[in-house]
C-alpha cells in the first residue's frame, strides 16, 4: 500500500463507480418495470485465456447485481474469424440483446478488427468499432471506449475542465490511449500523444496540466517529471496492483491523482453497465 498523500487530493474512482452503478441499476429497474424487458448484455469469449475468463465472469456478475441480464457465448480457441463474425452479426440482429461485449484480445488467428466491425454500432457498448471511435472523437452522441469514458467522468466529477489545458497521453492503444486523447481533444484540451518512439518523454510529461498514463509499465512515470499541481490519471494496471505512475513520488507534486487500485479501474465496468442501459433505453423506446 502506498503512503498517505501529503499534497495531492485523491480521485476516488471506487466511490464514483459505486454511485454510477447504483444510478444505472435504478435506471435498469425502471426500464424493466416500464417495458417488461430487462436490459441485456451479450458477452462473447473466444478461447480460455484465464485473465479473459475472469474478466468476463466479473462483468457478468456485475450485470446481474445491477439488474442487467447477460447472455454468454463461449467459442473454442480454434474458432475462425468468419465464425466469430457470424456470431456477432447474429447478436447484432437479435432484438433481445441490447449491448455486445467481445472480450479482447481475442487471440491469435482471429482478425480482431473484422470481429469488432461485426458489432452493430447501436449495440457497441464497449466502444470498440470505427463508428464509435468517430462519434467519440467528434464529441457526438454514441458509445465511448469504457476506460477513457471512465477517465472523463472522473475529471468531470473533480471539476477538471480540459479546455485550454495541455493534456499529455502516454500510450496510444486503440482501446485506451488513442480514444482518451481524442476525448480530451473534443473537450478542447491541447493534446500530445507519447509512445514508444517518443524522443524525450520526460520533457513532454513535464508540460502536462493533465497527464494520462496508459503504458502498461509499472511505476514508469516518475514524480520528478510531474508538473506541480498537475492532474495525474493513472490507467495502468500491472502485476502487484501497481500503476504506470510512481505514486509515492507523484503524489507530492500532483494536485489531483488517481490511486491504483481504486482510481480508473473500477470506472471501466461501471461505464460498460451504464452504456448497456443507455443502449436498451434507446432500443426499447
Ligand atoms: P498496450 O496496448 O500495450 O499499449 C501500451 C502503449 O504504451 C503503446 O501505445 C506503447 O507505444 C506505449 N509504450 C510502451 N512502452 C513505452 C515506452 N517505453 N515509452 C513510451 N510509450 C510506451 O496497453 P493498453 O491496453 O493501452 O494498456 C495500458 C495499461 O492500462 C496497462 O497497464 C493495462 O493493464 C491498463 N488498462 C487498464 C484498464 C482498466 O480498466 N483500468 C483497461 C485497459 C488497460 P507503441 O504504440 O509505440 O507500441
Amino acid at each position: 500500500m502506498s503512503s498517505t498523500p501529503t499534497d495531492a487530493r485523491l480521485m476516488d474512482g471506487s466511490g464514483l463507480a459505486r454511485r454510477l452503478v447504483e444510478e444505472t441499476a435504478a435506471r435498469a429497474a425502471d426500464l424493466t418495470r416500464r417495458t417488461g424487458t430487462p436490459p441485456c448484455l451479450a458477452t462473447v469469449l473466444v478461447g480460455e485465456d484465464p485473465a479473459s475468463v475472469t474478466y468476463v465472469r466479473m462483468k457478468r456478475a456485475r450485470c446481474e447485481k445491477a439488474g442487467i441480464r447477460s447472455r454468454h457465448v463461449e467459442l473454442p480457441a480454434t474458432t475462425t474469424t468468419a465464425e466469430v463474425v457470424a456470431t456477432l452479426e447474429g447478436l447484432s440482429n437479435d432484438p433481445e440483446v441490447h449491448g455486445i461485449l467481445l472480450q479482447h484480445p481475442v487471440g491469435p488467428g482471429i482478425d480482431e478488427r473484422a470481429a469488432f466491425e461485426a458489432i452493430a454500432p447501436e449495440k457497441d457498448v464497449d466502444g470498440v468499432t470505427f463508428s464509435s471511435f468517430a462519434t467519440m472523437s467528434f464529441g457526438l452522441p454514441g458509445f465511448v471506449s469504457c476506460t477513457p469514458g471512465g477517465i472523463m467522468r472522473l475529471l468531470d466529477a473533480y471539476g477538471v475542465d480540459p479546455a485550454g489545458k495541455r493534456a499529455v497521453v502516454v500510450g496510444r492503444s486503440a482501446i485506451l490511449g488513442k480514444p482518451a486523447g481524442m476525448m480530451l481533444l473534443a473537450r478542447n484540451a491541447t493534446v500530445t500523444y507519447c509512445h514508444s518512439h517518443t524522443a524525450d518523454l520526460s520533457a513532454a510529461v513535464r508540460e502536462a496540466d493533465i497527464l494520462v498514463a496508459a503504458v502498461g509499465r509499472p511505476r514508469f512515470i516518475k514524480g520528478e517529471d510531474i508538473k506541480p499541481g498537475a492532474v495525474v490519471v493513472d490507467a495502468g494496471y500491472n502485476p502487484g496492483n501497481v500503476g504506470d505512475v510512481d505514486f509515492d513520488t507523484a503524489v507530492t507534486r500532483a494536485g489531483l491523482i488517481t490511486p491504483v487500485p481504486g482510481g480508473v479501474g473500477p470506472m471501466t465496468i461501471a461505464v460498460l453497465l451504464a452504456q448497456t442501459v443507455d443502449a436498451a433505453e434507446r432500443q426499447l423506446a
